[in-house]
């Protein structure tokens, strides 16, 4: 079968190594001049290492990820965990994303991957779908959409489905050298004016920081300013001064900031010979640190009824069914963590997520 997947994000690359494991043709199609990855570190659930062991890198991507054990707290430092919860409940891999990236794109082949590429529309016929570019056509059996929430291939098979902005809602990230923070794992403090963040390990000698904040009102100053004043909400007597320290000496540039965006809920996610994947389908908020791991689930569920007997568009009907039913669910755990109005609210609901997606 010859597959071209759009975008050559996570998900697109993660889908292009699958999929030619079950004997695909597969090209991946990345506008950007290079396969890079914009932000600093993801954290990865077990449920997305399986799908790597799957595909051949599980173990390249936990060497190079650092086990996280997530504690949360409130404003005076006060830790809060959900009782009746186990430890994988709260753990994840933390992984550099430009890293993972490249374990991926390698491990698909350089050669299949087409850069400063961008789709300008496709066609579809029951031969096949006709994917149109700016030096001409490509012909193939199926197109995959894994370009990200701002997907083209999901405005052109559904009009009137672009991403919106959860307006005021931004988060502030980098990865700074590690230093002598604290020792659980990962701290994320629940703050006043319904701000988040706090500090992770990405590895040995690096830790990413990050803080949110829904209705963050104006933003003035520099990055690093709007981040720092937005992390005093954090911090009372002097908890995290670490933290603060932290983000008034990371450099201007290393700064991500990202407007929060969100997909809506859409009527399908395919059609008989195209697939929506990853965050085109159902990019969502980053308060459950999950989009990308049930991405890479999207990616092992539509392997799976594409290695089997039906049809291709038999086999698209059941993975959609399945995953738009499980994200029925995703979006009200989602909500609910985002809606968590303390510490103790948060660790209760985020634990019910995570415990939900391992092993529902
Ligand atoms: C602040 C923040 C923190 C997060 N933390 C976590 C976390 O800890 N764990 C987790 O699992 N998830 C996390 N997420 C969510 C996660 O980042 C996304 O779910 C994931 O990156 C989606 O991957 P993707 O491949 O679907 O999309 P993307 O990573 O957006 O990739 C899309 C790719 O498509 C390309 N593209 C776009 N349009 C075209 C086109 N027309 N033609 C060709 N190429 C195109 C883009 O250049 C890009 O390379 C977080 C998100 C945010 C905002």
């Amino acid at each position: 079968m010859r597959t071209v997947i759009a975008g050559g994000g996570l998900v697109g690359l993660t889908a292009a190594a699958a999929l030619r494991g079950i004997g695909h043709d597969v090209t991946v199609l990345e506008q950007a001049p290079e396969i890079r990855a914009a932000g600093a570190g993801i954290g990865l659930w077990r449920n997305a290492l399986d799908e790597l062991d799957r595909i051949g890198v599980g173990d390249q991507v936990r060497s190079m990820g650092h086990e996280i054990d997530t504690w949360f707290f409130d404003p005076t430092g006060q830790s809060h965990r959900a009782a009746g919860y186990g430890d994988a409940d709260h753990r994840f891999l933390l992984v550099p994303r430009p890293a993972l990236n490249t374990v991926l794109a390698d491990a698909i082949g350089r050669e299949r991957i087409r850069l400063n590429t961008g789709l300008i529309g496709f066609t579809e016929d029951e031969d096949g779908v006709t994917v149109h570019l700016a030096d001409g056509d490509l012909k193939a059996d199926l197109l995959i959409g894994a370009d990200g929430v701002y997907s083209k291939v999901r405005r052109w098979l559904l009009p009137n489905s672009d991403a919106y902005q959860d307006l005021g809602h931004f988060a502030w990230r980098a990865i700074v050298p590690a230093g002598d923070e604290r020792p659980e794992g990962s701290v994320l403090t629940i703050g006043r004016d319904r701000t988040r963040g706090g500090y992770a390990r990405v590895g040995e000698h690096q830790t990413m920081w990050m803080v949110n904040q829904f209705d963050a009102g104006d933003l003035k100053g520099s990055k690093r300013d709007r981040a720092l004043r937005r992390a005093h909400n954090l911090a009372e007597s002097g908890w995290h001064d670490d933290l603060l320290r932290m983000i008034a000496d990371t450099p201007e540039d290393d700064i991500l900031e990202n407007q929060i965006m969100y997909v809506p809920e859409l009527p399908t996610w395919t059609s008989e010979r195209v697939a929506l994947i990853g965050d085109a389908a159902h990019g969502l908020s980053p308060h459950i640190a999950a989009g990308g791991t049930l991405g890479i689930e999207d990616v092992g569920v539509l392997r799976d009824e594409l290695a089997g007997s039906a049809g291709l568009p038999e086999a698209l009907r059941r993975y959609e069914i399945a995953r738009m039913a499980r994200f029925e669910r995703v979006r009200e755990f989602s909500a609910s963590v985002e809606q968590a109005k303390d510490a103790e609210e948060f660790a209760e609901r985020y634990a019910a997520f995570s415990h939900w997606m391992l092993t529902a």
